[in-house]
């Protein structure tokens, strides 16, 4: 049994003439300790794929499941567990409180968590020991996306994904940031999906979904992921 699990998933959006396939019969498998990136042109489907990974929208057909629970079959209360206890988002603007620091931006997000690791050691863990004090606006753009991986870490989610994570990031710091993410993955306690349009950052994936037209047209295991200093921009 695979640990994420979607087999002919589609999402319909709208009636008659309204009516746009985002997603139509996407099958695939990930596991624990992959890091898995999903490619894929503007309107292509990836945010509504990852909407549904994340229990933040539901398939219309098909079926999705987690280490085997059917998260298709959840209702609303379910849904709301499995991404506060699942779940970690990191996103291309970050999202961060701007009234509240580092650390409490951290605090803040897994308040409610069922388990979580002290804030100083999800910031530690991403080279943000020197920062916990920060406000975001005294944050470079890396540094802000660092708090907001912490921020998703905290509360030991077994699935991280990531919406064009370096989206807003020059090469460099882009890069620094996607080695955070592989060295995450590596600890082999979550998945870690990226939806991304840069087509560069596929040489340091595990395994990489192309998306089409809310079809896959083809999923392929890297026989040898780059390092990520090895990658071009
Ligand atoms: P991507 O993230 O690859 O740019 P999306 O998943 O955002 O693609 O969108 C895929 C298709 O589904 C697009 O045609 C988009 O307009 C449509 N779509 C996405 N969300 C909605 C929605 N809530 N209502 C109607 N259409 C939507």
């Amino acid at each position: 049994m695979s640990f994420i699990s979607l087999v002919n998933v589609s999402r319909i959006f709208g009636n008659n003439e309204n009516r746009t396939v985002a997603l139509s019969g996407v099958s695939f498998s990930a596991e624990k300790g992959e890091f898995v990136v999903i490619l894929g042109a503007s309107g292509a489907g990836k945010t509504t794929l990852l909407n549904i990974i994340g229990g933040m929208d539901v398939a219309s057909e098909g079926k999705y499941t987690v280490n085997g629970e059917d998260i298709t079959a959840l209702d609303s209360a379910g849904l709301t567990t499995f991404r506060r206890d699942k779940v970690g988002f990191v996103f291309q603007f970050y999202n961060l409180m701007p009234n509240l620091t580092a650390i409490e931006n951290v605090e803040l997000a897994c308040a409610h968590a069922k388990e979580r690791i002290p804030a100083r050691e999800a910031l530690s863990a991403v080279g943000l020991a020197h920062r916990f004090n920060h406000f975001p606006s005294t944050l470079s753009g890396g540094e802000q996306q660092r708090v907001s991986i912490a921020r998703a870490i905290a509360k030991k989610p077994e699935i991280l994904l990531c919406d064009e994570p370096t989206g807003a990031l020059d090469s460099m710091t882009g890069k620094n940031i996607l080695s955070v993410l592989k060295n995450l993955s590596r600890e082999g306690e979550r998945c870690v999906l990226i939806v991304t349009h840069n087509a560069n950052i596929a040489q340091m994936a595990d395994r990489v979904i192309r998306l089409s037209d809310g079809k896959i047209i083809s999923d392929e295991v890297n026989p040898s992921p780059k390092d990520v200093e090895e990658i071009e921009w």
